[in-house]
């Protein structure tokens, strides 16, 4: 009997040994994403061997973002850093300082061809915030760069970790034809709708790749400031500006104040286009919790209103 009890004594020793090995095994690789975008694209490449921390989270304004002790103590506990680049994060580099994190560093945007804002552009995407950057950052708003995105964060994960590069490859094979799906369903869509009515405005500038990519022209809101309340002369100009232009719909935006649209759709008599998610992903139960139903959600209303137009 005392032989049997400690066999199994021994057997159970082996088996917690055995547990704890497989456990470190499976330690998952820690990375830190900048903004809920790229927490996303980090997420469908890595898979389950990524444990992904977002800056920046849904609905959050990267452009005016203060980073917490708390975010520091992340990244410095991080094995890969995945920003954006192009001027987007302001606040990284002091992050990275602050942090102590010596590690690589992956710029999602390297290799894309980068698209210069108009000065108007520049000064009205800056609502206030301290840097100014000329080079448009938000170019993951053509499915075409979300792609060199995905490539160069696959890159970045298979040196961080060897070992599962080749999950990596597949993650991000099966990953990027949907991507290159959703893009040639989105260009078809557009292709279809005549060029005069491929017209918006939007009131942070940021889809600029996005026109640029898909052939609409993207009016700047000419009369409406940085300012949070505009005045009521700036409003007036960007209705008659609507009118003029014959734009068809206007949208509110996931991190801008949606007051000034609603208030111009409502006096214009111009249809309120719905919510278009720009910088920032929405909340899991809102309609683009991730980067795949963002573009879709925002290019099917736009086609919408352009379709719905005079
Ligand atoms: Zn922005």
């Amino acid at each position: 009997m005392a032989v049997i009890t400690r066999i199994l004594l021994l057997f159970l020793v082996l088996c917690l040994a055995g547990s704890a090995i497989e456990a470190r095994a499976e330690k998952k690789v820690k990375v830190i994403a900048s903004f809920s975008i790229l927490g996303d694209m980090v997420g469908n490449v890595g898979g389950d061997r990524v444990e992904v921390t977002t800056l920046v989270g849904p609905n959050g304004d990267a452009h005016v973002y203060q980073p917490t002790p708390a975010a520091a103590k992340a990244v410095g506990g991080a094995n890969l850093v995945v920003v954006n680049g192009l001027g987007f994060e302001g606040w990284m580099d002091r992050l990275i300082q602050t942090s102590g994190y010596k590690g690589p560093i992956v710029v999602a945007s390297r290799g894309i061809k980068p698209r210069e804002m108009t000065t108007e552009e520049a000064e009205e995407h800056e609502q206030g915030a301290k840097h100014e950057h000329k080079i448009d950052p938000h170019a993951w708003q053509n499915l075409s760069n979300g792609l060199i995105y995905v490539e160069n964060i696959a890159k970045g994960l298979s040196s961080a970790d060897p070992d599962g590069a080749a999950i990596y490859k597949a993650n991000t094979d099966a990953y990027e034809a949907k991507l290159a799906d959703l893009d040639r369903w989105v260009k078809a869509e557009f292709a279809g709708i005549p060029k005069p009515k491929r017209r918006m405005i939007t009131s942070h500038d940021a889809l600029g790749y996005f026109g640029a990519a898909y052939g609409i022209t993207i009016l700047s809101s000419m009369g409406v400031s940085t300012e949070s309340e505009p005045s009521a002369g700036g409003i007036a100009r960007l209705i008659k500006q609507i009118r003029q232009e014959k734009i068809t719909a206007v949208f509110i935006e996931n991190v801008t104040d949606p007051r000034l649209m609603e208030q111009v759709a409502k006096e214009s008599g111009v249809k309120l286009g719905g919510e278009l998610y720009s910088d920032a992903l929405s909340k899991q139960d809102e309609s683009a919790p991730t980067y795949i139903k963002m573009f879709e959600n925002n290019a099917t209303k736009i086609i919408a209103a352009m379709r719905q137009g005079p």
